[in-house]
Parts: structure tokens; C-alpha cells; sequence
């Protein structure tokens, strides 16, 4: 069995303990580690509504849910994971590129061991500080996005360049990303110009709108996404205002007439048989979070990528 792994909720109440995702134990090794998550606690690349630096604490809250054996994906990923909680990258608020800095040297030891990463944000701009340490290890990587945006503007504010909205154009900028590789999926919503898409497109990204891709079976999604991504080394990035607001309020930008909960994850456990190095969560703002809805949600988000990952180790 892996060595490390959640607390017994058959043994102990799910509401006991000290939180950590999944009630899994808080350690800071690399020893015997398959997969690590790492709260990322900054939000002040955010353009609109801020309090994502409060996400991970609710996302751990809300995970004591989860429990052993995913249903859909016909897995335990406990038994086949050794997983800890790292713990939270030491942030500096108000400062984006300190805190992008000290996110990447918290991932890097991890990336070098061989060790999955999964995120729990923080804004979106989190992602690059990921693929900075990720892509080092790996060299560029596939990307597969669940967002209602793209975030691949150049920059807000009168050239402001690293933000939210800006994440994945640095990384393509500095050659973190494979676009022929990648996948954007559920943009919607009012956008600044139209070319906003095909922008992504001409950048080489496969992109679906939230229409387009409801008009696809999970099926039909998931042989996209194999189709795209191939052999390549890839990281998820859920950005949670994917989901309708209604299945999702608690969230800095959200994009009304998106997917219900049941759908999103359906899409999500359709992304087998992908190599995926790092993963992240983000975008879950607990203020507006009545009934930690979101941060349950984002929870399941997360175990679902944990069982994807340990389908992969299994076969
Ligand atoms: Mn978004
Ligand atoms: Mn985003």
C-alpha cells in the first residue's frame, strides 16, 4: 500500500482533525511522495473580485468529504497514490512576482522528484509560477484548461503583464506550454474583442465554448482531448468559474449560462489515459461561497485529477 495516506473516515468523523486536502497528512518530504498538494494562497492578480487567498483553507474544509473509492472513475486513488498536503507556498500579497517566485521554488523540489503537483488557489495567475517549475523538470508542456476564459490576454492596466487574465501568454511567451498540444474548454461569456478566440486559435490552442462543448458527450471530449494532448506531458488547469455561477457562486469573475456540476465533472473523468505531471484548482473565493458550494465542488475537482493520475499509474 502507498505510504501515505488519508485518515480512516470509518475510524475517525470526517469532521475531526486538523484540516488538510482529503485528510491526508501534512507533511514537507519528497520521500515516498506520488502526488503532493499545495495550497497557493494569492489572489491580488485578480481584476475583479478578490478573497481567493482564502481558497485553499476552504477547499481543505470542504474536502473531509471525499471519501475512498471514486464511483465514476472506478478507482481508489488512495491505495494507489502515496499523497501528502505540502502544505502553502509562502506568498507575498500585493506583490505578484515575488509570490510567482516563491510558488516556484515551493513546486520545484517536488517537480524534480517526480512528485504530481495539484494546486488549490489563489487567482488563475498562479498558473504560471506552476508551469515555470513544472516545465523546467518536463520542458513545455500540454495544457488542458477548463475555464470560462481564456486568460491569455496580453496585459490589463496599461500594460500591466502578469495578472489573472494573463497567465498562459507568459507561458506561451516563455515557451512553458505546447499550444498544438493544449485544449480550452467552457470560454463564454462577453469578451473585449472579437478576436479574443480565434486569437487562441491562431496561438495554436484547441478551443471550445461552453456551446460548443455541450453540444459533445463527456465521450466525445475525452477522445478530443487524447486526440490533442497524445503522448505529451500535460497539466490541468481548472479554473472553476467553468461552472455556472449558479453551481458555483463563490468565484471572482463569474460567467453566467455554463455547465452544472454534474456535467463539468463529467468532462473532467472523461480525460483519461493522459500523462499528466501537475494540475491545479483555482479561482475559489470562500466569501461568496454561501454554503461552501464552490469549495466543495472544487474539492471533487481535485479528486477527480487524483484519480486520473492513479488510473494512468495503474495501467
Ligand atoms: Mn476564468
Ligand atoms: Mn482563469
Amino acid at each position: 500500500m502507498p505510504r501515505y495516506q488519508p485518515a480512516d473516515s470509518l475510524q475517525s468523523p470526517r469532521f475531526t482533525g486538523v484540516r488538510t486536502f482529503a485528510r491526508l497528512p501534512h507533511l514537507q518530504t519528497t520521500e515516498d511522495v506520488d502526488l503532493a498538494v499545495v495550497g497557493l494562497p494569492f489572489d491580488t492578480g485578480a481584476t475583479f473580485k478578490v478573497g481567493a487567498r482564502f481558497g485553499p483553507e476552504s477547499v481543505r474544509s470542504a474536502s473531509a468529504m471525499l471519501r475512498a473509492y471514486n464511483v465514476e472513475l472506478d478507482v481508489k486513488p488512495f491505495d494507489i497514490l502515496s499523497c501528502i498536503d505540502y502544505g502553502d507556498a509562502p506568498v507575498v500579497p500585493g506583490f505578484i512576482e515575488d509570490s510567482h517566485t516563491a510558488i516556484t521554488a515551493t513546486l520545484s523540489p517536488l517537480a524534480k522528484a517526480g512528485i504530481v503537483t495539484l494546486g488549490i488557489g489563489g487567482d488563475h495567475s498562479i498558473a504560471l509560477a506552476e508551469l515555470r517549475a513544472l516545465s523546467a523538470v518536463y520542458g513545455p508542456l500540454a495544457l488542458v484548461q477548463f475555464d470560462s476564459h481564456g486568460d491569455l490576454w496580453d496585459s490589463y492596466y496599461g500594460g500591466h503583464k502578469y495578472t489573472h487574465g494573463t497567465p498562459f501568454r507568459r507561458a506561451l511567451e516563455e515557451g512553458l506550454l505546447r499550444p498544438e498540444r493544449s485544449v480550452q474548454l467552457g470560454m463564454r461569456g462577453s469578451v473585449y474583442d472579437a478576436e479574443d478566440l480565434q486569437m487562441a486559435r491562431d496561438f495554436g490552442f484547441t478551443v471550445l465554448t461552453t456551446t460548443e462543448l455541450l453540444a459533445r458527450t463527456p465521450a466525445e471530449i475525452g477522445a478530443l482531448v487524447r486526440e490533442r494532448v497524445g503522448d505529451a506531458l500535460a497539466f490541468l488547469s481548472f479554473d472553476v468559474d467553468f461552472f455556472d455561477p449558479a453551481y458555483c457562486p463563490g468565484t471572482g469573475t463569474p460567467e453566467v449560462g455554463g455547465p452544472t456540476s454534474f456535467q463539468g465533472l463529467g468532462y473532467l473523468r472523461a480525460c483519461t489515459g493522459v500523462h499528466w505531471v501537475g494540475g491545479d484548482v483555482v479561482e475559489v473565493l470562500p466569501a461568496l461561497d454561501h454554503a461552501q458550494i464552490t469549495a466543495h465542488l472544487a474539492a471533487q475537482v481535485g479528486y477527480e485529477f487524483m484519480s486520473l493520475v492513479a488510473l494512468n499509474k495503474r495501467s
